[in-house]
Order: C-alpha cells, then sequence, then structure tokens
C-alpha cells in the first residue's frame, strides 16, 4: 500500500496533490459537507473513493510512511515540482499532520505548497504555540456563507465561496476571483497575508 497522489484533476492541471477523505477528516460539523464538491464528479468513483481512504489510513498507521511518500513524489532526483497542493479533498486530519506538512515544507524548499482549511484551530494552535509557518508553505482559511465564522486572528489570507442566491455580504470587494486554471493561475500560491480569493460555487 502506497500513497496514491493524484495528478488528474482538472482544475489543478499540472500540479500534483494528494487527497483524503472527505467530511471524515473535515472539521466537525462543517457547513459545506452536505454539498461538498468533493463527494461530487469523479470522486463518486470507488476507485477514487478507495485511494483516499487508503491515504488516510497510511497516515494513521505510519504517518512517517506518508510524508516520506509524499516527499519522495515531489522531489526525488528525477522529478521535481515546483507547486504541490495538499488535499484538493480533505482537511488536516490532527496537529501532529500539520507538523508534518510543515516539515515537508521546510525539507522542500522549492516546491511551494497549498493548503485551504477551514481546521482553523490546528493551524491557530500551532502558531500560538510559537510554531513558525515556511514561507513556501501558503495556508489560506476557507470560509463559507455569512453564518459561518472563520476565526483567524493571525490574519491568513481567506477563500470565499461565492452562492447564487445569498449569503454574499461577508465576501470583500477586493476578493480577487478564481479563474479555475490553476496551472496558469497560481494567485493561491502566491496569495498574502489578509488578501482573499472567492470561488463561484460548484
Ligand atoms: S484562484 Fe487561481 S490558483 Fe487559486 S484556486 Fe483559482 S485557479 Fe487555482
Amino acid at each position: 500500500m502506497s500513497v496514491k497522489i493524484s495528478t488528474t484533476n482538472s482544475k489543478l492541471g499540472l500540479i500534483p496533490s494528494v487527497n483524503l477523505p472527505p467530511v471524515l477528516t473535515c472539521r466537525r460539523n462543517c457547513p459545506c459537507a452536505k454539498d461538498c464538491y468533493a463527494l461530487k464528479g469523479r470522486y463518486r468513483f470507488q476507485n477514487v473513493k478507495d485511494s483516499l481512504i487508503n491515504n488516510y489510513q497510511i497516515y494513521l498507521e505510519n504517518s512517517e510512511k506518508y510524508f516520506a511518500e509524499v516527499k519522495n513524489a515531489i522531489n526525488n532526483g528525477m522529478v521535481s515540482y515546483s507547486y504541490f497542493r495538499w488535499h484538493a479533498a480533505g482537511d488536516f486530519v490532527d496537529d501532529k499532520y500539520f507538523e508534518g506538512v510543515v516539515k515537508v515544507a521546510v525539507d522542500l524548499p522549492n516546491t511551494s505548497f497549498l493548503a485551504f482549511t477551514k481546521k482553523f484551530e490546528i493551524v491557530n494552535e500551532f502558531i500560538h504555540n510559537g510554531g513558525t509557518i515556511p514561507s513556501n508553505l501558503h495556508i489560506v482559511f476557507s470560509a463559507w456563507g455569512d453564518d459561518f465564522t472563520v476565526d483567524n486572528p493571525f490574519h491568513f489570507p481567506t477563500a470565499y465561496v461565492r452562492f447564487k442566491d445569498d449569503e454574499n455580504k461577508s465576501i470583500p470587494t477586493y476578493a480577487s476571483e478564481c479563474s479555475g486554471d490553476c496551472t496558469n493561475c497560481l494567485q493561491c500560491w502566491n496569495i498574502k497575508s489578509g488578501q482573499a480569493v472567492v470561488f463561484n460555487k460548484h
């Protein structure tokens, strides 16, 4: 059993990602669970579901193996990726997982990493306890409608979702539009503290 790295996400294009089961690894009672894009489309295929569970199980059973395999997939002497996305599906599992994500960024300084999260407390707690986010690891806090509170005392950049009908009042006017083509955009890999991006809801 080895960690499955995805290179077939149409939005990410050429940028690889590692993915985990949505909902199971997301924050409890997250407001987007009932309408999660990672439960639709290709994510409904059994082989895709199995690969996400497989990745999760490897992490639970042997976290060192999990992160070593992710690192080896990104940079192994033959292949070296400049950009990597944590979790097109899923979220940071726990504090230890986040520390692993930070260490991978420290160990691979020539790769730029991106992770969206709604598990704000894991990141906030890491910093609160003296941790430092490496400059090549870009964390974006994910909002969801006007009623969901984003606990963001350290001013991480924020991603908003534009709903068709309502609940768009919290989207700041300065938020950049998502083009839907990461390989040719990369703005989320360059987003800075206090900035924002907005996605149209799938
Ligand atoms: S704004 Fe650009 S980099 Fe960010 S998710 Fe959209 S296409 Fe990808």
